[in-house]
């Protein structure tokens, strides 16, 4: 038997059927109960929404012989031809492999034409941002004046690339990303008509993974079934899409704000020598910490299995928001640091221990996070107030790195070109009032240790800093034992 890939075998065959987009299925469904369908309609959204799927049901309905309040019936021969894809009145175009304007072109003499079966000639273009000038000017024309016999469903996943033109003549109707809930209530129902041995972590991760995409939860799936396992488990799922587990994540986050350095150190070594892609790691770490933070602000999390949440308060009792949010910040400007080094392996070892190390100084998160505060979590925000908080958070370190700049400058400017030299590797940051703290990795040398404590170099240090904040600052170094 040929095999069907899953979204195309669980594809919704009703409107009520459709998960997550009652706003759109409803509304259409009274449309065509009420006979009063639109000529021309654009479905917006993310892919995998349901668009195409919607498109379809929509086909059906408007032409099906026996329609029960405005559902197909998908058993009159008009359905059951559209089901099979032979019905000659219904037309889909993937515009992103045809863009043609003579494909317009061809529509358009076609629709003068009545309908050969069927009550309406529907045509669904999808990715319909994909058309060239000269056919989005084609299907313009047509859809001006479009014969009552026609109906036209556009589709995309990018309507701001669309005419204004073409956008001010459809109806339109916006696709949400399907919840979490809504994916892994769907992947269950699926395993259960499938019969197949899944457990709850697996289809958890796949729907987090699915990020909002039912085709691609499904997709996921079906690399698993074909994978051949009898039994379907998270560390399987991990596996295959090479996701670290959540484990290993949660040792790494732990041991970052923990700075136990020696350990990181080791961790870090041991997942570069088992060849793991360290910039998915860190991405999976960051996306962990986020939900940790999700979970402190809001409570509610879904996702995660009973054992990950209580491991994931652990992380939300021994840490405040503000260090949370720092490590999150500063490990996302790691993350930047890779893309941009010619060794992103050293570039993740030396910023992730930076990041451990800074967190841990005290008063360090506090400094920079100065006044920042958290705003008030209410339950349907809080990734949006997250997301604010971090782009808040991503700014005030653009500014501690002015700040380490604007020291150097005036360093040059007064030739001390040596504690320019010794100051390149360090951390310049305001700490509380009146204190400027200038952290030092343990790799620096004796010698400039020594060098450092000359009455004339700090003199000259602190006339930089003076200088660079047109403040009165009190300068203090910081040495960071780093593992031994
Ligand atoms: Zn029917």
């Amino acid at each position: 038997m040929a095999y069907t890939a899953l979204y195309r075998e669980f594809r919704p065959k009703k409107f009520e059927d459709v998960i997550g987009q009652e706003h759109v299925t409803e509304t259409l469904r009274r449309q065509v109960q009420n006979g009063r369908v639109a000529h021309a309609y654009l479905f917006s959204g993310g892919r995998g929404s349901g668009k195409t799927s919607t498109a379809k049901i929509l086909s059906r309905a408007v032409n099906c012989l026996n329609t029960i309040g405005g559902e197909p019936c998908n058993e009159c021969e008009i359905c059951k031809a559209a089901l099979e894809g032979a019905l000659t009145d219904v037309t889909e175009i993937d515009a992103a492999s045809n863009n043609g304007v003579d494909n317009i072109r061809d529509i358009r003499e076609e629709v003068e034409f009545m309908p050969t079966t069927a009550k309406y000639r529907v045509y669904i273009i999808d990715e319909v941002h994909m058309l060239s000038t000269g056919a989005f000017n084609a299907l313009l024309k047509t859809l001006e004046e479009p014969p009552s016999h026609v109906i036209f469903i556009l589709a995309t996943t990018e309507p701001q690339k669309l005419p204004v033109t073409i956008l001010s003549r459809c109806q339109r109707f916006d696709f949400k990303k399907i919840s979490i809930v809504n994916i892994s209530k769907t992947l269950k129902k699926c395993a259960e008509i499938l019969k197949l041995d899944i457990d709850d972590g697996a289809i958890n991760l796949i729907s987090r993974m699915a990020d909002g995409a039912l085709r691609d939860a499904y997709s996921i799936l079906d690399r698993c079934i074909a994978d051949g396992e009898s039994k379907i488990t998270e560390s399987k799922v991990r596996e295959l899409v090479g996701i670290p587990e959540f484990e290993y994540l949660n040792e790494f986050i732990t041991l970052i704000l923990n700075a136990e350095t020696a350990k990181l150190i080791d961790f870090m070594e041991k997942i570069i020598s088992e060849g793991k892609n360290v910039e998915v790691f860190l991405n999976e770490a960051i996306k962990l910490l986020r939900d940790v933070l999700v979970l402190k602000t809001s409570n509610n999390i879904e996702g995660f299995t009973e054992k990950e949440i209580n491991d994931m308060m652990n992380l939300v009792k021994n840490n405040d928001n503000h260090k949370l949010i720092y490590v999150i910040t500063n490990l996302a400007l790691v993350q930047g640091d890779m893309k941009w080094s010619s060794d992103s392996e050293v570039a993740f070892e030396t910023g992730v221990l930076k990041v451990a190390i800074e967190s841990n100084q005290g008063s360090a998160s506090k400094i920079e996070l100065g006044t920042q505060k958290l705003p008030q979590p209410s339950a349907n925000n809080v990734p949006q107030v997250v997301q604010k908080s971090i782009s808040t958070m991503t700014n005030s370190s653009v500014n501690i790195d002015s700040l380490k700049n604007q020291v150097l400058t005036k360093l040059k400017e007064n030739s001390k070109m040596r504690i320019c030299a010794v100051l390149q590797n360090a951390q310049i940051m305001k700490a509380e009032d009146e204190i400027i703290h200038i952290v030092f990795s343990n790799l620096l040398d004796d010698t400039s240790k020594q060098y450092l404590q000359h009455e004339e170099t700090k003199k000259a240090i602190k006339e930089a800093v003076v200088e660079a904040t047109q403040q009165e600052y009190k300068v203090k170094y910081v040495f960071n034992p780093i593992g031994k």
